[in-house]
């Protein structure tokens, strides 16, 4: 008779060599990413084997090629259709929400639900897509640590909702990574400049210290207000736009020098030429106090182009009217006033332009921090955090979120009744008793939607779902209680309890524009 030898558990892990747990850090951008740890106690970016640590979010696909990154990305001249950037801008959404698809090169399927484009690789949806990033970095990672690296933070923005945060985890999840936090990009921020410590910020009233995260990248603006007590980071409020960022001030800078220059009717290329022309003065303003270039137009014409950043202010002027609007409406949103602000982070490489920062000044006190290169800072933020979760760091903060969306449902006529009001503290259980409108009704329909509107046609649907197995009864008899719930990673379940037989039933929403789990699983089967 053979015998087995048995070892306590323990006595394995005596045995076993120690490996240090890892947890990386994902900047998911919408125009690149970043993977990044804990080296030395310190931050460190991973690079590919280029040398590169910021990567395009740019997925080009050939019929027995994927790449990712700088590769991909010089293929969009060449083969634009199958060479696909910023689809993080639709994640969790439907075809019906892209309002400019008509000038983007993507061959898009035009059907409800997921977002499908055909690809030279066959139809792709954005959470695939995503994957097929996030799969590149996941390999950078196992190249930097010669092994397998399956965990990770993964940053996305305060405002993303219930399906693009959930389209996200499921990206993650085609990918082989295992998600173990989705941390708001400001929160990320606010992690890498050490705002944790009370020595860098201190909590002065009972209400504790708080702190402005302003985010303009090249397409968005992101306004956050963190509030920090008792080493708890909460997202007080978030504001902001999706449609301005640095290719306005670059549009507004060629709308200027085709009126100085009296140029009309610029063929393509041209257009191109002078608006990549105009982002490179832009940038160069950022250090100089004038910019001076030629550039050669198609007809042969040479123009001289000298502008100063006084002019370039100017032009600027009304988007950063715009932006600091927004950054009231945070406050207001948040309740409260400009000196309230303890410190100002920078986020986003529109926030190298010296007059963002001076009109920033002129509404705040506060210190505005801005050291840490504003393309990296929330991939370092997301670094940190992972090594807390991981155990190998000995601070230990709660991180609170709040919802960016109120979530309702639909009630008669198609007006939205509020359940969890916008800007509530994740997590957050609200409850909302049901009964029924007519005489031994079965079943239940509850649709949920996400938005400010008061009608539901203006709202974002989540998702329906059907309460079966409701006793007969007389019309308004039963009590359904469903308990909406929203964890910590701000991701919604919903579940019902019929309280006169106490009947429970949990229900699954099947997410409007994610992957059900059948379709998960058949991906990861290819
Ligand atoms: P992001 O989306 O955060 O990568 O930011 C991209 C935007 O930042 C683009 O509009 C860039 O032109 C702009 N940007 C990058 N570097 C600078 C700089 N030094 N000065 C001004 N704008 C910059």
């Amino acid at each position: 008779m053979a015998l087995l030898q048995i070892s306590e558990p323990d006595e394995i892990l005596a045995h076993a060599p120690l490996q240090k747990k890892i947890i990386v850090g994902i900047d998911l951008g919408t125009t690149n990413s970043l993977i990044a740890t804990i080296e030395d106690d310190k931050p460190v970016l991973l690079k590919d084997n280029n040398n590169n640590d910021i990567i395009p979010s740019v997925v080009h696909y050939s019929k027995n090629d994927i790449l990712v990154g700088m590769e991909a990305y010089n293929k969009k001249l060449s083969d634009p259709t199958n060479t696909i950037s910023s689809v993080k801008r639709f994640m969790g959404i439907g075809f019906s929400d892209i309002k400019d698809y008509k000038s983007l090169p993507y061959q898009f399927i035009q059907k409800d639900g997921l977002i499908e484009i055909n690809t030279n690789c066959g139809i792709k949806n954005p959470i695939e897509i995503a994957s097929d990033i996030l799969k590149h970095l996941k390999q950078i990672a196992n190249n930097h640590f010669n092994r397998e690296v399956t965990d990770a933070i993964i940053t996305v923005p305060a405002y993303f909702n219930e399906s693009q945060r959930l389209a996200t985890i499921q990206a993650a999840k085609l990918a082989n990574i295992n998600v173990m936090r989705l941390l708001n990009e400001p929160t990320a921020a606010a992690i890498a400049y050490g705002l944790d410590n009370q020595n860098n910020i201190q909590e002065q009233t009972k209400d504790g210290a708080k702190c402005l995260v302003f985010d303009l990248g090249g397409g968005t603006l992101d306004i956050s207000i963190l509030r920090l007590y008792q080493g708890v980071f909460e997202v007080i409020a978030v504001n902001g736009d999706t449609m301005l960022g640095g290719d306005d001030f670059d549009y507004g800078l060629y709308c200027y020098i085709l009126e100085k220059e009296h140029l009309n009717a610029l063929t393509n290329e041209d257009t191109a030429l002078l608006l990549n022309t105009c982002k490179k003065i832009k940038e160069d303003l950022s250090s100089k106090n004038k910019s001076c270039c030629t550039l050669l137009l198609s007809n042969k014409r040479l123009l001289n182009l000298s502008i100063t950043q006084d002019e370039f202010k100017n032009i600027s002027q009304k988007l950063i009217d715009k932006a600091i609007n927004l950054v009231h409406n945070a406050l207001t949103d948040a309740n409260i006033l400009p000196d309230a602000i303890d410190k100002i982070i920078l986020v986003g490489g529109m926030s190298r332009v010296p007059f963002i920062k001076h009109a920033l000044q002129e509404v705040f006190n506060a210190e505005i921090l801005n050291h840490i290169d504003p393309d990296k800072v929330v991939a370092m933020g997301a670094a940190i955090q992972a090594d807390i979760l991981a155990g190998n760091n000995k601070n230990d903060w709660l991180l609170l979120d709040v919802t960016p969306l109120s979530l309702g449902i639909e009630t008669m006529g198609g007006i939205t009744q509020k359940i969890i009001h916008r800007n509530s503290t994740l997590p957050i259980i609200k409850t909302q008793q049901f009964t029924t409108f007519y005489d031994n009704q079965t079943k239940l329909l509850i649709h949920i939607v996400q938005g400010e509107h008061d009608l539901v046609a203006k709202c974002r649907s989540l998702g329906r779902l059907v309460l079966e197995d409701i006793p007969p009864m007389k019309a308004g008899e039963p009590r359904i209680v469903v308990t909406f719930q929203i964890d910590a990673d701000g991701l919604l379940s919903v579940s019902a309890l019929e309280t006169t037989t106490n009947k429970a039933t949990t229900i699954a929403i099947k997410p409007s524009f994610g992957l059900t789990e059948d379709e998960m699983t058949a991906l990861l089967k290819l």
